[in-house]
This record gives C-alpha cells, structure tokens and sequence, in this order.
C-alpha cells in the first residue's frame, strides 16, 4: 500500500450511544477500548489477491509475503497512532469509546473534546508523534542494507504505480523501508491542517487558545474543506482513487462539523430561558410502569425528570422506554429505567449553545432549567431542535 492513511480522527460530534458506523467488528480490546475493524477494510484483502491474480506468473511470492506481513504492521501502526490520541486524551479526563479501523486508516472516536485548546492539541499532535518514534525505531535496520540497494528501494517508492510484488528487492529490506517510510507519510499527512485530520486539529487549537472555540472551528473546518477539495480533484485527475476517498471523507467531514459550529454560533446568540417549559410532569423513582404508561398516552410530553420520594432529582427517563420490549423482563417501578443520573443543571442566564453540547454528550433528551437554586421548568432536546430549524428558516422567509 504507498497511499499514507490518514487517522482521520475523533468525530465526536455524535452521541456516544449512537453507534457511529454499522458494520464493524470488534477484534481485541486494549486498555479497556474496543478495537473495532471495518467490513470495508476486506477490500484491501480483495485489492491484494485481484493485483497478484492479473500479475500471474510473474509474482515473486517472497516479495508478497513480506508485503502482506509489512500491510499487518503498518495496521499495527495505525493502532498505535489511533491509542496515541486515546492515551493522551485519558490523560485529560476524556475517554474513548472505540477505535476503528478502515481501509483508508483509522478513527479513535473520542467521547468529547478535550475541555482546554491546549489538551486538544496534544491530544491532536500525539498520533503523528507515535508515527515519528516508529519511523526511528525502524530505521536503524535500514544500516544493514547497502546505499546502493537503498537507492533502489527509494526510486521505486517514487515511482508512481509501482508495483512491489513484481520488483526485484530483497525481501526483508523492502519490509524495513516501507515501514519506515509509510511511518513518516502518516505522521506527515496527518499533520497537513485539513481538519478532520490531525493538523486541523491542531490548526483548531491553536486558534482557539487566542479566538472563541466556535470562529477557530469554523476556520479550521473551511480550511479543512479547502483540502479536502484539493486532494480530490488533484485525485480525479491523477487518477488516484485513495485520494479521492480520503478528499471526500475530509469535504463532507469538515462540512458536518462546520455545520455544527454555526449552529452553536447561531444558539450562543440565545438564551435557555427563550425556550424553558415550566409546566411538566414529575416522575418517581416508585411509581409503577403501567399507571405511568397508561397517563402518558393523553400527554405530549417524551422526556421526563424522575424524582425520589425527598423530591431530589435522580435522573431523565424516555417515555418510549417504559413501552415493555421483547425479550425484557418486564419492570415495575421505573426507577430501573432511569437514565443519566447527573443531569447537567442549566441556567435560565447559560447560552443555548451550551444546551446543544449537553445534549450532545449526554444520554438524556430533557435537562432540568434552574433561577437561583430553584427548578422552574425543563428544556427538551426536541424544543431545541426545533428551534434551531426555525432559526435557519427564518430569513429564507422573509425574503
Ligand atoms: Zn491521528
């Protein structure tokens, strides 16, 4: 493989209950993260066998050998590019809730952004760092090959196209120079500032230690979009399909969380108590799952705040949940149910940006609203999404 993968990271803008992609596997866990493979990652498999079957005949089986055992490592590498971000983040208090692997490199899918610019560029620059020490790990092998046939090895890692299973190299040699080689291409790619990727995240952090968290973000991301339109037209036209791939993951990955930003630009302009409900109904960690369900099918309300019996707010339930699943015991107080047993509290005073984060992270669609100490109503996730909606139809209407 001479295309560098990109550890296209942390994409983190989701749920972590939602499972960010369907289709993956789980292979081993270290340090307590799933290390999870891609379905698509067979395709390198499909590539392998489709480029030895059309060069039958002429196939130096050694040289494959060494080639898939160099692919293994360099996945490897991944892995521990990937465990760099995830290690370094732990560090901060921020956990990882997988790793996943695909063939075009890999993602560690942090729960949340580290807190402070400073974190998260170290968070950011670990992974190539990881990349760097492997590469000079390596390298010392490389004094036990000849110049001249290190000569050799570089103008066929130049040569676009080549193909290594038909070239004439010495096995174990190729194996330390591609490694080292595709080390320094990863830890170099990723730091290009095309946000997703590593650089841009970096890029982010840094702008973000003078600038407001949301500008740096949407700079970062339009530059990332930048990139990201570069690599694939220069792709398409070099006809380098990897390219493509990885300049299109880096568009629409830069679009989504610029997307993002300015919904958050948009609500830090608002405040919680433009949307507060005051009126809502109190749930008790006893009350039994039938009476609740029977009562709740007059209201409109989905989320509800549980209380005990001290009125000391315990946790949010959906109300979908209470519908009785298959193969689930069936259970009679809804205490059981109970999610999220920190609710964060809001201010009626905190920006609607901070909500949107909350509700970003957090397993919960409803947050208690407090003034004062005291709870006066309840923001929903559904009333913030709706307005978020109607804020960006607004002007479109009044033109
Ligand atoms: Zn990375």
């Amino acid at each position: 493989m001479h295309q560098s993968p990109p550890g296209l990271d942390g994409l983190s803008a989701w749920k972590p209950q939602n499972d960010q992609m369907g289709g993956a596997l789980q292979i081993i866990r270290i340090y307590g993260i799933p290390i999870k493979i891609h379905w698509t990652f067979g395709l390198i498999f499909i590539w392998l066998g489709v480029t030895v079957y059309s060069r039958q005949g002429n196939v130096h089986w050694e040289n494959l050998l060494w080639s898939a055992l160099a692919l293994i490592t360099l996945f490897i590498c991944v892995i521990l590019h990937e465990l760099g971000h995830a290690l370094t983040a732990r560090r901060f208090g921020v956990k990882t809730s997988n790793i996943l692997l695909l063939p075009i490199g890999g993602l560690a899918i942090l729960e949340r952004l580290p807190e402070r610019p400073r974190h998260e560029l170290w968070v950011a620059v670990a992974g190539p760092a990881v990349n760097f020490g492997l590469a000079l790990l390596f390298s010392p092998f490389l004094l036990l090959s000849d110049s001249e046939r290190l000569h050799r090895q570089w103008m066929f890692v130049k040569q676009p196209g080549g193909n290594v299973f038909t070239y004439d190299i010495a096995a174990w040699e190729w194996f330390v120079f591609s490694l080292v080689v595709l080390n320094l291409a990863v830890a170099i790619f990723n730091l290009v500032p095309a946000y997703p990727m590593d650089g841009g995240r970096a890029l982010r952090a840094l702008l973000s230690m003078r600038y407001p968290r949301i500008k740096a973000t949407l700079w970062a991301t339009r530059t990332g979009q930048a990139f990201g339109g570069v690599f694939l037209l220069s792709g398409l036209y070099s006809g380098n399909w990897a390219l493509v791939i990885i300049g299109m993951f880096i568009y629409l990955g830069a679009g989504a969380e610029k997307r993002s930003a300015l919904n958050l630009d948009l609500l830090s302009k608002h405040q919680v108590k433009e949307l507060v409900r005051p009126v809502f109904t109190r749930l008790y960690l006893n009350d039994p799952v039938d009476l609740v369900t029977a009562s709740l099918h007059h209201g409109l309300e989905r989320h509800f705040l549980v209380f005990d019996e001290w009125q000391t707010l315990q946790g949010s339930i959906d109300g979908q949940s209470l519908t009785p699943a298959k193969g689930r015991p069936p259970v009679r107080a809804i205490g059981h149910l109970v999610v999220d047993r920190d609710l964060f509290p809001l201010l009626v005073s905190d920006p609607l940006s901070l909500a949107l984060e909350k509700f970003q992270t957090l397993p919960t669609g409803i947050l208690p609203v407090y003034e004062r100490d005291y709870l006066v109503g309840v923001l929903d996730e559904s009333a913030l999404k709706r307005f978020l909606d109607s804020q960006k139809r607004g002007p479109r209407k009044r033109q």
